[in-house]
């Protein structure tokens, strides 16, 4: 679909014309992949110490609103972005995957560390080895904790994954305000 914008009181200006003016061509697959990326929302939830390089990467230093990404909710229901900051007892396990059921989608998970990844030095009968035996897996940052700056290029590679996405048709035609005016 194509998304345009013309000036009706002079319907004979040119396309050239227009595009000098400001006039924006784009696909609605692309503004929704931009709208996406640009305004993760991710879930308030940390598991150890990775966790607390997640939260620096929130504060002022690193400033994670920088990349659309620092409204952490305290509901999944209004997340869709999971870090998995730290190890995964298997305790916890069906826990965390109830949480990303919760999230509504589309919804999208980062290994944060390298429990999370595999889990890390906890080769043990505790401890699930790798969150992706429980939970689709997007981005895997390595690192022990990994620091702020590696997330955020965690989320920056993310937010490239997401920008890449193809919608099926019928995905498009199904949106909220397109059932509005159809
Ligand atoms: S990767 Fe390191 S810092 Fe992160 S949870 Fe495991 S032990 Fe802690």
């Amino acid at each position: 679909m194509r998304v345009e914008l013309l000036d009706q009181e002079q319907p004979d200006r040119t396309g050239e014309e227009e595009i000098k003016r400001g006039v924006l061509f784009t696909t609605l697959e692309k503004m929704l992949n931009w709208a996406r990326s640009s305004s993760l929302w991710p879930a308030t939830f940390g598991l150890a110490c990775c966790a607390i390089e997640m939260m620096a990467t929130a504060a002022s230093r690193f400033d994670l609103a920088r990349f659309g990404a620092e409204v952490f909710r305290a509901s999944p229901r209004q997340a869709d972005l999971m870090i998995v900051s730290g190890r995964v007892s298997k305790k916890m396990a069906p826990v965390l995957r109830r949480i990303y059921d919760q999230m509504p989608e589309p919804k999208w998970v980062i290994a944060m560390g390298a429990c999370a990844s595999c889990g890390g030095i906890f080769n043990d009968y505790a401890i699930v080895q790798g969150v992706d035996k429980i939970v689709p897996v997007d981005v895997y940052v390595p690192g022990c904790p990994p620091r702020p700056e590696q997330l955020i290029h965690g989320i920056m590679l993310l937010q490239q994954k997401i920008a890449k996405e193809r919608h099926r048709p019928e995905d498009l035609v199904h949106l909220p305000w397109r059932r509005q005016g159809a």
